[in-house]
């Protein structure tokens, strides 16, 4: 049975670049027929917030990515207390002193001698006395893993076959001075227990996946497959930053009107041998979605892109799934008056400008007072339909012997009082007779 996770910690918001990550697990599972699960990481009481969690939760779920179950780090410092335990007893977890002034000139004067920066695993030579004395000053340890010193191997999902060579790492601190956890040790305690089959993220994490690893199997527990897809740049192959554009999902939704699926679409397809498009569902996007076709390199987000593949979506979206969200808005003009619009929308509440133009008030621009006499005298009779703007443009045609875009621009200016917007044939109707009457006639209606 797949099961897969999507572990934040609530110390920032979701952005495109670690949401990215939730989709693809999510994804991945429901592709499975797995389970997705929503690990909150905040060992860190200091930066984790409730604030952070509740907006991710938020998010996440405004995005369509729901999960399956849920649990925080912070509810189960016991299982990691057993773990460690468990590791001290085997030799593989020792305790530090050194101060972190201490390892910067240590580091300091390993680069200086053109030696790679790592711990010297100076504390596995303390004796007991030694370590006596140094609680005795008052001092408190780290805890470190001990590395084996040899390659640790895996075939990645994304990355092929990955080998890592635990001789040049440092030994990861698991547990720091104040007895509080890194992320680690727990992740791997939980991975064990949650019987995660699949760990996919980003790259920057493949060599702690080494070391994971390693402490997978410490702990007598069996390492998940793992994928690290490469990570996200800026259109231009820089690192993503504010420059690029909004980042952020609440950003994007709130502030940019990008709707949840631009962002799944996108997401999901860039970096991939696949084309961006934009899918309506979950469904769509589930089609064709592999890991195996994420490329090393890094994937490019382009706002510009995204902005693109909003509209597309918008341009095709029901009405009754855009129907509640128009109502609050105050543009629900009713299933005609959503199609006319909506190949004109980059962004949904663009509607509103739109519903004005038909309830009004609209300041009708008349460059031709005699044109405006002629259109009147022909509007067809009796209620305006989708037909009327055929045939009312036919007589004037006849009748003023205008063609093209001089016949049609003008009622367009004089019955919206706007050079563009949504089709004339579908408005007509909407506008109604009284309306288009009273605007061509100069009144502000
Ligand atoms: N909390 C970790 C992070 O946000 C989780 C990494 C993982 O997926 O294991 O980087």
């Amino acid at each position: 049975m797949t099961k897969v996770r999507f572990a934040p910690s609530p110390t920032g918001k979701l952005h495109v670049g670690n949401v990215r990550t939730a989709i693809f697990n999510f994804l991945f599972a429901r592709k499975a027929g797995g389970t997705f699960l929503l690990r909150i990481d905040d060992t860190d009481t200091e930066r984790s917030t409730q604030a952070y969690e509740d907006g991710i939760r938020t998010d996440l779920t405004w995005l369509g990515i729901t999960w399956d179950d849920t649990f925080k780090q912070s509810e189960r410092f016991e299982r990691y207390d057993a773990a460690a335990e468990k590791l001290k007893a085997k030799g593989l977890l020792y305790p530090c002193y050194e101060t972190g002034d201490e390892l910067e000139r240590k580091r300091r004067l390993q680069m200086a001698n053109g030696r790679p920066p790592v711990y010297d695993r100076a504390a596995l030579e303390l004796t007991e006395a030694d370590r006596a004395k140094l609680e005795a000053e008052g001092r408190k340890p780290h805890w470190r893993f001990k590395l084996s010193g040899n390659p640790v191997e895996w075939d990645d999902m994304v990355r092929g076959h990955v080998s890592i060579e635990t001789s040049s790492l440092s030994d990861p601190i698991l547990i720091r001075e104040d007895g509080s956890y890194l992320y680690t040790l727990p992740s791997v305690v939980d991975d064990i227990e949650a019987e995660i089959t699949h760990i996919i993220r980003g790259e920057d994490h493949t060599t702690n996946s080494g070391a994971q690893i390693e402490i997978f199997e410490a702990l007598g527990g069996a390492a998940p497959k793992f994928g690290h897809q490469a990570l996200l740049v800026g259109a231009d192959g820089g690192k993503l930053s504010k420059r690029t554009g909004s980042l952020g999902i609440a950003e994007l939704r709130d502030e940019e009107g990008i709707e949840p699926m631009a962002i799944m679409s996108l997401l999901s397809r860039i970096g991939t041998s696949d084309p961006v498009d934009a899918f309506a569902d979950v469904d769509g996007l589930l089609e064709g979605f592999d890991l195996g076709k994420l490329s090393r390199s890094p994937a490019r987000f382009d706002p510009e892109e995204l902005k693109r593949v909003n509209a597309k979506l918008l341009h095709t979206m029901p009405y009754a799934e855009a129907q509640p969200r128009l109502a609050m808005l105050g543009a629900d003009g009713g299933e005609a008056f959503w199609n006319a619009v909506r190949p004109n929308l980059e962004r949904l509440d663009d509607a509103k400008s739109w519903m004005r133009l038909v309830e009004g008030p609209v300041t009708p621009v008349i460059e031709d007072a005699g044109y405006a006499a002629a259109a009147a005298e022909h509007l067809p009779a009796g209620t305006l339909t989708e037909a009327s703007w055929g045939e009312w443009t036919n007589a004037l045609k006849a009748a003023t012997g205008r063609k093209g875009k001089d016949l049609f621009m003008p009622l367009r200016l004089m019955l919206t009082g706007e050079p563009r917007g949504p089709e004339m044939a579908v408005l007509l109707p909407l506008l109604g007779r009284d309306t288009v009457l009273r605007r061509l006639q100069g009144e502000t209606a």
